[in-house]
């Protein structure tokens, strides 16, 4: 058997290009007769592969020069703790809670200072991204606090909160490189990359220069300092080099592929042939509100458990793989990132056609 289509929400496909790449170079990275796991994070070679990276990533999203890019270990879920630690200078942070992910973060922010929510749709089982009031934030907020894309419910934004002077922050994880963002509308971006970027283990942070700080609040671990890390070039103590590296990869696939303008109209094409097909079939339905549906992730149902749990295993059984919901949710999910090509939705939409003709 070949490689199949895997929906995984996360960790997710890369790039088969990127994979042969790293292959290829796992024994001699470049000529220097090692892999890039086995190479000193202070070796030039080394500083070579973050230093492109870094500027890839710049070029991809026009980073403007007063953001910082950090790559970090711990996750997205660590961020949700770094952040209010390091930002929460007045302990005041407004919440918006649109699922799983925000809820998390919110929880969390709870343990260092005050954190508001402002809006939530979990009375409407997270099917949509809550309306938002931008004159109820608190005047003393240190941040605004956003999910933008919430990858267990399907749904996303469809316009930013108008923070004023106050920080935007979001957590793009599951939407990281996949359409052109506006970064000067945040005061923070960050994502895990084992959704759309790269392998596990590393987390991207954005963060724009005066919101890395001397006076985060006085428990914060040092590594855990955004100006740590922004002085050291994200090489305070040893980077998970090799998530780095596979990362850069990804960027250079990305610049191939046109940019994030390219990337953007090849998943608004990819969700819509799912979509048009949620929309017209007898049996499957999706479970987001229309107007908030994700280009990434997207949840669907029969509404009988049992046809459901059929459907996931005869879609294994052709190489269409991992497309169980999220517990919370039930039913399916197909996650649809950057690296999944139309190929891969074609044969998803092709087997729902057949299952449908066949269970009516
Ligand atoms: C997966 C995910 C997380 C958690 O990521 P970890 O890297 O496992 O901590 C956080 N936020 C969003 C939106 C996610 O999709």
């Amino acid at each position: 058997m070949g490689r199949v289509f895997n929906f995984s929400a996360g960790p997710a496909m890369l790039p088969e290009e990127v994979l042969k790449t790293a292959a290829a170079e796992m024994l001699d990275y470049n000529g220097s007769g090692m892999s890039v796991m086995e190479m000193s994070h202070r070796s030039a070679t080394f500083k070579g592969i973050i230093e492109t990276a870094e500027q890839d990533i710049r070029d991809l999203m026009s980073i403007p020069d007063n953001y910082r890019v950090l790559f970090l270990q711990g996750g997205a879920t660590q961020q949700f703790a770094a952040i209010p630690m390091n930002l929460m200078r007045n302990k005041v942070a407004d919440y918006i809670v649109s699922g799983n992910w925000s809820k998390k973060a919110f929880k969390e922010a709870k343990l260092y200072g005050t954190a508001n929510l402002v809006a939530s749709s979990e009375d409407e089982n997270f099917t949509r991204v809550p309306d938002f009031d931008s004159a109820a934030f608190s005047p003393d907020a240190d941040y605004v606090y956003i999910c933008q894309n919430e990858t267990v419910y399907g749904t996303r934004y469809t316009h930013l909160p108008e923070t004023g002077d106050i920080p935007l922050v979001s957590d793009v994880s599951s939407m990281f490189l996949s359409e052109p963002v506006d970064v000067s509308k945040y005061g923070l971006i960050y994502g895990g990359v084992q959704k759309n970027v790269g392998p596990a283990g590393v987390v991207i942070v954005i963060v724009r220069d005066d919101l890395i700080r001397e006076d985060v609040l006085p428990f914060t671990p040092t590594i855990m300092r955004y100006k740590t890390q922004a002085d050291a070039g994200s090489l305070s103590n040893t980077p998970p080099a090799y998530g780095i590296y596979v990362c850069g990869l990804v960027f250079k696939w990305l610049k191939e592929q046109g940019g994030l303008e390219a990337m953007q109209k090849r998943n608004q094409e990819k969700a819509a042939l799912l979509y048009d097909y949620l929309d017209q079939s007898k049996l499957f339905s999706g479970t987001a509100q229309k107007e908030f549906r994700s280009l990434m992730n997207v949840p669907f149902v029969t509404g009988d458990a049992d046809l459901d749990a059929k459907f996931i295993a005869e879609a294994k059984a052709r190489g269409l793989e991992s497309l169980k919901g999220h517990r919370s949710v039930g039913g399916m999910r197909a996650s649809i990132y950057n690296a999944m090509p139309r190929e891969g939705v074609e044969a998803l939409v092709a087997f729902m056609e057949e299952f449908e003709k066949n269970n009516a």
